[in-house]
Formats: C-alpha cells, structure tokens, sequence
C-alpha cells in the first residue's frame, strides 16, 4: 500500500500540470487525448520526478484494464458449454471411465488356429484363457511362436490366473515361457494339469530363480466353482482328441463369458467324455454375455463321424495286414491311441511308440488312469527288428509329413532302427 501511495503521488501531481500547460496551448488537443487515455500516460512517462522513463498506468485505465480483462475471461468461460453425451452417438472427445469388460485376443485370431491366447480383463483383476504355441513357424531356427505379451506388462499386477481348456500344445505351448515372466496360477482340469506340468518338466531350459510352477485341478464333472479375484470359474466338459477337454465359463461382474475350447458334439466318444449338453444348456438359459468359439472346416455340412467308428476301421486294417503296421497320430490323441491299443491286443500284436514327446505324454496318461494298457503290451523301438513283422504295431509322430518326425526319417531310411519294406500297412 505505501509503494502504490508513493507511486501515484507524482502522477496526480503531474497530471495536474500536465492538465494546466495542455489547456493553455490547445483546448483539442486534450479532449481528443483524455478519452483514448493514452495522453496523460505518455506525459506522465516523460515528467516521471525519479527521471527515468517507466511505464506507469493512471488508476482509472488500470480499472478499466481489468474491467476489460475480466469481460474477456467471461465471454470465453460462456463459450463453454458441457458436452451433449449421447448415449447412441458419442462424441470421440467423450472420455468414458466407467468399469469395462476387456476380452483381448492375444494370440490364435489370425484364422490359423494356432498359439491360443485370450486375455480378459475388468477393473483390478484380469485372466488368461489358454497360452499355446504355434507350430507352423517355418523359419530355420524357430522351433515355435508364441502370442506377443507386450499388453501383459501393463497390467501385470492384475493377473490372477491362467485357465486352461485343455492340453493341446496350442493351448499350452506357451506357458513354460509366458508364466515365469508373469506368474500366476494355472487353472485346468486333471488331464490338462497333467499335461501342464509334463511340459514345464520337459522344458529344457532353466526357470528362474525362486519361480514356482502354481496349479489348481479342478473337477469339471462336479461343476466346481472357485473364485478368482472378481471373477468364478468353472470346467464344462467337452469332447475332443485330448481327455480332460472344457469349456471355460467366467462369470464376470457384468456377465457370464464362455470360451469353448477345441470341441465336438460325438454322442458316442470313445472315452466316454462326453459333451456335457445338459450343464452347458443351464449355463445358456442363466444367460450369456458372449461365447467366444471357432470351429475349424465349419463351412463343411454334415456332422462328423463318431471317433467310435474308427476303431473298427483299425480292427480291419490289422486283420488285413500281413506286415508291421504303422500308424502316424497327434501324440497326445489318447482316443486314437487307445483304439490302436485295443485293436493291437485284438489281434495279438505288440506295440512300439517312436517319439519322444509320445512316450512322454503316455506315461502322464497311464499315470493318471487316463488310459488301459494291458501289462507286456508296449515294446520298446529298439526290439521290433526282433520281431516277426506281422506281430507289431508301430505308432509315430508325423501324420502330417512333419519334417523331423519319426516317419519321416523312417521314409528317409535314415531312422536308427526302422527300415521300410514295401509289404508294410501305413496308416494316418
Ligand atoms: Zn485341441
């Protein structure tokens, strides 16, 4: 207050003798200056007492300054107006933070099939439906490709669980590596647990330090229910080539999501896993919010065959045969297998399984009673040169012309005990 005291002084003085010598020289010359308001300033500069020219502002225009400050201020603020939300049409500025439901294709969208992933995400927590790998990379060097987990670093600490609907590489090839970068317990049923933990052993490369393989069997013929953060999970059983085949069910806090997995609709599977019609009935009259399903050769009419059929197609093909048969088979189509199991027994062959990943599998299956194998049936690879060719059944990898597979380098002649002849059954 004492510097705007002191500061006026002189320019009230001045002004006054400004105002005095002006009426003398001229009487225009201040009628036109003092409404404009810029006289007085220029003069009350140049007669500044301190003798130095500073910029200085009559009390009235610095008023009438901030009257015309504020007015502007005004007429922008009443240019604002609040955005018309409409709910059908809305504008692309309109910033919607409401909780939302994300379900995210990871992997498995390209129409191929392969390297399975989906993300799904509300609020605090988020869970991953099946990690697989995909099989069909054909660069040198790349055994596999696995989805991109570049999102999951964002919302690492919302991860709660991985669901598995079942134990086929392209829905689980992916774990060894996606789990240890970002843990969280695997969910799945006995089978697909089996398979889970078969291919973190047989991983061949190290885990990192303090990792933890987590996983949580869960019964999908008792419609076990268990809550994962927001969401509760459950297990619908589901025919398919691999036991232990479900659907996943999710309930979220906006609604119920079904992922059916790989599956089919055969009344009579030869494992008797049926599709279990009358929970998934349940679960669609409760309501759905969205099934996600795809379903390869869809545009094909018809139904397809029973797996039952086949087996007697095996019982001929052994009856037939008069040398050493071989069979190429997904390794883990238990169904498959099986069915050559039974039909071998039928016709009093022994049976050889080439194939690492094979054998490895099977043992999981026979461990968990997933499979019957009559004691003294299987024959190790090295021994069929010893035995008569119409006695032995031998089952591989590579029905699709894999390019490193058991039958492969058997057709190469470059497999270490099997050697072709031409009287020999191939079946695929
Ligand atoms: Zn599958």
């Amino acid at each position: 207050m004492e510097n705007n005291d002191q500061n006026r002084e002189p320019r009230t003085e001045n002004k006054g003798g400004r105002a005095r010598g002006n009426g003398q020289r001229s009487g225009a010359q201040p009628r036109r200056s003092n409404p404009r308001g810029r006289a007085p300033q220029k003069g009350a500069q140049s007669q500044s007492p301190a003798g130095e020219k500073r910029p200085t502002v009559s009390r009235g225009a610095a008023v009438r300054a901030q009257k015309r400050t504020q007015m502007d201020a005004q007429r922008v603020a009443n240019q604002w107006m609040p955005a018309q939300v409409d709910e059908n049409n809305r504008r692309a500025n309109f910033i919607d933070d409401s909780p939302r439901l994300k379900i995210i294709g990871l992997g498995g969208m390209d129409g191929g099939g392969s390297k399975n992933m989906m993300l799904v995400e509300y609020v605090n927590d988020a869970v991953i439906i099946d990690a697989g790998n995909d099989l069909s990379v054909d660069l040198p060097g790349i055994n596999y490709g696995i989805a991109d987990t570049a999102y999951m670093e964002t919302i690492r600490h919302k991860l709660r669980a991985y669901v598995i609907t079942h134990g086929h590489l392209d829905h689980i090839g992916g774990l060894p590596h996606i789990v240890p970068k970002f843990p969280a317990p695997i969910y799945g049923s006995k089978f697909t647990i089996g398979r889970v933990e078969e291919i973190f052993t047989n991983f061949g490369l190290p885990m990192p330090d303090g990792f933890e393989l987590r996983t949580v069997m869960m019964n999908e013929d008792t419609h076990e229910r268990l809550k994962i953060g927001e969401f509760y999970v459950e297990l619908v059983r589901v025919t398919h080539s691999i036991p232990g085949s479900t659907c996943v069910v999710l309930d979220t806090p906006v609604g119920r999501i079904i992922n059916t997995g790989d599956f089919r609709f055969d009344p009579n599977p030869l494992d008797h896993e049926r599709t279990d019609m009358e929970r998934l009935k349940e679960l669609g009259n409760e309501g759905v919010l969205a099934l996600l399903s795809e379903s390869t050769t869809v545009e094909r009419l018809g139904r397809t065959p029973s797996e039952s059929t086949i087996e007697q197609s095996f019982k001929d093909i052994m009856e037939q045969a008069p040398g050493r048969i071989f069979v190429g088979v997904f390794s883990t189509n238990m169904n498959r297998i099986q069915m050559i199991v039974n039909a071998a027994v039928h016709h009093n062959r022994k049976v050889a399984i080439d194939g690492r990943s094979m054998v490895s599998t099977l043992e999981m299956a026979v461990r968990h009673g997933f499979m019957k194998i009559p004691k003294g049936t299987f024959i190790p690879i090295a021994s069929v040169p010893a035995i008569t060719d119409d006695r032995v059944v031998i089952i591989c990898t590579g029905s699709q012309g894999e390019p490193s597979s058991a039958l492969q380098r058997m057709a190469n002649g470059e497999h270490r005990h099997i050697k072709l002849k031409q009287r020999h059954g191939y079946t695929f």
